[in-house]
C-alpha cells in the first residue's frame, strides 16, 4: 500500500516537472509559478515564515526555531520579539513613535492553531507587548486587554516596566508638533508592524502582530493590528493572513478574515490578497494618500502579497533562506 502510494507521487511529480516544462516557454510567469505551486508536495513548503516588510532578523529568528522543532506559536513570539526590542524600528515596541500627547502606546494580538486568540491595545510601559498577547491568551479568561488594565496584567507577569520613548522619537515627536498636521507617511522607513505568519514541521500555522501604531495618532486610538480578523486572522485548515498600513482601512474592511475567508473558497493567497486591496481601493477615492499591505500564507505553504503602493516588501524564510521579496502593487499610475 505505501510502495503504492509512493509510485503514484512519483509518476505525478514526473508528470508536472514534463508539463511545467512544456509550458515554460510560452506561459507568463504568474501562471507557471501557480503550476509550479499546485504540484509542489505539501511537506516540502515547511517550516515557513512570511513577515511584513524587511525583517530579516525577526524572520531569521522564528525560521531557525522552526527548523530546530519549535511550535508555529513560539517561533512567532520569539520572532516578533526581536523587533519590539530594536531600538532603530520607530513602528514596533521599544523606540516606536509617540501619539500626539507624547506616549508610546502598544497594540499586538498572536493567534494559534486551535484559534485561540490574545491581544493588548493601547499598552504603555511594556516592550513586548506580542508576549503580554500571548499571556492574555494562555492566562486569562478574555481575549483583549486594554490600556492600564494591560500593563498592569503585564507587571503582574513579570514584565518590566520601560519607558519606550526614546529620545529619536521624543525628538521626532517635538519636530512634528511644531505643525501637528497628521497625516500618515506611506511607507515609512518601509518597516511599520510587523506582522508575521509561520507553519511549522508539524503543518501548524499561528500568526502575530505587533505595532506602536499610526505616529502622532490620538490619544485612545487602536488601529487593525491587535484586532481579530483585521490585523489578523488564522484559521490552521485553510492559512492566515495580516495586515501592515493604515489601520482604519483594514479594520472597515476586516482585511485579514476576508483574506483567509477567500483562501476558503478556493483563492490563492496571492489572488485574496489583491481582492482585499481591491475592496479597500473601490470604496475609497482617496487611496493614494494612504498605504495598506497584505500578506497571506496557505496550508499548503504558499503565500501571497499585494499592497495599494510601491515599495512594500515581505521577509521570507524557507529552506533556510531569508529572502526580502518586494510585492507587486495597484496603485501603478
Ligand atoms: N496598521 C498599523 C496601525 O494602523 C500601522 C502600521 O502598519 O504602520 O496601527
Amino acid at each position: 500500500m505505501k510502495r503504492r502510494k509512493f509510485l503514484k507521487r512519483a509518476s505525478l511529480t514526473g508528470i508536472g516537472v514534463a508539463v511545467g516544462t512544456t509550458i515554460l516557454a510560452n506561459t507568463p510567469s504568474k501562471k507557471i509559478n501557480e503550476i509550479k505551486n499546485s504540484l509542489t508536495k505539501t511537506k516540502e513548503n515547511f517550516p515557513i515564515v512570511i513577515s511584513t516588510w524587511d525583517v530579516p532578523n525577526a524572520t531569521k529568528k522564528a525560521g531557525l526555531l522552526l527548523e530546530e522543532g519549535s511550535s508555529s506559536i513560539d517561533a512567532i513570539e520569539k520572532g516578533c520579539m526581536v523587533e519590539e526590542a530594536d531600538l532603530n524600528n520607530q513602528s514596533v515596541g521599544n523606540g516606536g513613535r509617540p501619539d500626539r500627547d507624547g506616549h508610546v502606546t502598544l497594540d499586538a494580538c498572536i493567534m494559534d492553531k486551535s484559534g485561540n486568540y490574545g491581544s493588548v491595545v493601547y499598552m504603555k510601559n511594556i516592550i513586548h507587548a506580542i508576549s503580554v498577547a500571548r499571556k492574555v491568551m494562555e492566562d486569562t479568561p478574555h481575549v483583549i486587554l486594554a490600556g492600564k488594565g494591560a500593563e498592569k496584567f503585564a507587571i503582574s507577569k513579570g514584565f518590566k516596566k520601560t519607558n519606550l520613548l526614546t529620545e529619536a522619537s521624543k525628538k521626532a515627536w517635538e519636530d512634528w508638533k511644531k505643525e501637528s498636521n497628521y497625516k500618515p507617511i506611506i511607507n515609512i522607513e518601509n518597516h511599520d508592524t510587523i506582522g508575521m505568519l509561520a507553519i511549522d514541521k508539524n503543518g501548524d500555522i499561528s500568526g502575530g502582530c505587533t505595532t506602536s501604531g499610526l505616529a502622532y495618532k490620538m490619544a485612545g486610538r487602536v488601529g487593525d493590528s491587535p484586532i481579530i480578523g483585521s490585523g489578523l486572522f488564522i484559521d490552521n485548515k485553510i492559512g492566515g493572513a495580516t495586515a501592515t498600513g493604515m489601520g482604519e482601512e483594514v479594520l472597515k474592511t476586516v482585511g485579514s478574515f476576508l483574506i483567509v475567508e477567500l483562501m476558503r473558497q478556493g483563492k490563492t493567497p496571492q489572488e485574496a490578497c489583491e481582492e482585499a486591496i481591491h475592496r479597500i481601493v473601490s470604496k475609497n477615492d482617496n487611496y493614494k494618500n494612504f498605504q495598506v499591505g497584505y500578506i497571506a500564507i496557505n496550508k499548503k505553504g504558499e503565500t501571497g502579497y499585494y499592497s495599494i503602493h510601491e515599495y512594500f516588501s515581505v521577509s521570507i524564510y524557507k529552506d533556510s533562506n531569508c529572502t526580502n521579496v518586494p510585492s507587486d502593487f495597484y496603485n501603478k499610475n
